[in-house]
């Protein structure tokens, strides 16, 4: 497995890096050598090639992949990314996150990821239902409402995973809207699933101030990156009263020092323009938005964003990723050194799997809840999950990674132990 995954010795790749952090977890727990080894492979990986016919009548193959990394704790769960730079190693990195982060919110779930390496910019929607189903279809021998329950992820949203619960259903003969989370309302989607990973960031943005004696209203916020978890970050955030100075997509970003009206450019963007033709802002590129003046920065964009090159210059107090991976080990040192706070992804973004559990639970009861009801369940785990890895940071002096990572890792250790081994 090691061999196939191509692991490097100190390397600043994805999976580099999740291998890294669980080596420092699982020796500050003193966890069961045997255990940790176990979890640093995961349990099965599929490669699937995905052939479709395209628009133009020629077939083209892509390539697709879902890595299912434990289910010591239950079904596995994760997303599914369309992308050009997917690949078996960083989807892998992914399954693996999605394992701790399960744990780090104490729902019942192990960690999976899914990926198409594509690029659904460049592809009709029609091509792109074909691709899903396909792609769906090929999965199907590993995932299920017991086994595993993919949901969106970078590029992809509630329309595909409509496309997923489709094809899956046809399958077998009848509706298994419990195999997605993610999808449609109308479908057994939940309320407030589509901007949960966003809410649960700003959970977690405004106990972050709470602790480090600071006010989200008064502060200013920079956001790389304006998909699903950018976007209603931006929005959750202003309408609480925070002043979003920068944001960013794949066309450019935009900064303007006494705050961007984000309603103004929800609407610009709605009318299928680029963000960075928005007149309530200065053009700067990708790179100065880490970079700006701001309290906060939001990396909600692709991992590997905050490395060493820029983390010495980046002038935010504190750091939320709301993306999965977005510093790298080189970065995070740096950052550590120079005392900025960073909540870690598994932590920050574990908002849009906790809905997705809530959304599991309704679709298999088929007993639907309110939004407030969803919103402040929510609440009450991400602040249940803040408040503990607060407690292992402080009695282990440790920071706030490792200490989402052992209170995650923990806890898939004690079920792997009492699990045992099989046969
Ligand atoms: N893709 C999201 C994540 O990385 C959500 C996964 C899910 O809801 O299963 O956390």
């Amino acid at each position: 497995m090691k061999k196939i995954l191509k692991i490097s010795e100190g390397g600043q790749g994805p999976l580099d890096m999740v291998l890294t952090q669980l080596d420092i977890a699982a020796q500050k727990l003193k966890i069961d050598p045997d255990i940790h080894e176990k979890l640093k492979t995961p349990q099965r990986i599929l490669i699937v090639s995905v052939p479709i016919r395209m628009d133009s009548g020629k077939v083209k193959v892509f390539t697709g992949y879902r890595v299912q990394h434990s289910m010591e704790r239950g079904p596995c769960k994760g997303g599914i990314r369309y992308h050009p730079q997917v690949d078996l190693n960083e989807i892998t990195a992914l399954a693996m996150l999605m394992t701790w982060k399960c744990a780090v919110v104490n729902i019942p779930y192990g960690g999976a990821k899914g990926g198409v390496v594509c690029d659904p910019s460049q592809m009709s929607i029609y091509e792109i239902e074909r691709l899903t189903r396909r792609y769906a279809s090929e999965i199907s021998i590993i995932i299920g409402p017991d086994k595993d329950i993919p949901a969106p992820d970078v590029n992809t949203n509630p329309q595909i995973m409509g496309w997923i619960l489709d094809t899956y259903s046809m399958n077998l003969g009848h509706s298994v809207p419990s195999v997605v989370t993610g999808k449609p309302i109308c479908l057994g989607g939940s309320k407030g699933r589509l901007e949960a990973t966003a809410r649960g960031v700003f959970f977690v943005t405004e106990q972050t101030c709470a602790y480090k004696g600071m006010s989200l209203s008064s502060s200013s916020v920079a956001i790389q990156g304006f998909g699903n978890v950018g976007s209603h970050s931006a929005r959750i955030i202003h309408e609480h009263g925070g002043k979003v100075v920068a944001v960013s997509d794949v066309s450019g970003a935009i900064h303007n020092p006494e705050g961007i009206d984000i309603p103004k450019l929800l609407a610009h963007i709605s009318q299928n323009k680029a963000l960075k033709d928005f007149a309530g802002g200065r053009v700067i590129s990708n790179k100065q938005l880490l970079e700006c003046n701001c309290d906060i920065l939001i990396p909600a964009a692709l991992e590997g964003q905050i490395t060493e090159e820029n983390a010495p210059r980046i002038k935010a107090k504190i750091i939320v990723e709301a993306a999965n991976a977005p510093t790298t080990p080189a970065g995070d040192k740096i950052l550590n050194e120079r005392g900025i706070f960073v909540v870690p992804d598994i932590l920050a973004n574990a908002g849009g799997v906790t809905v997705s559990y809530f959304e599991w639970v309704q679709s298999i009861q088929e007993y639907f809840w309110s939004e407030e009801e969803v919103n402040n369940k929510l609440r009450a785990i991400m602040t249940q999950a803040f408040t503990e890895v607060i407690a292992l940071m402080e009695q282990y002096h440790v920071d706030m990674r490792l200490a989402a990572m052992m209170l995650g890792v923990g806890r898939v250790a004690e079920a792997g132990k009492y699990r045992g081994l099989w046969p």
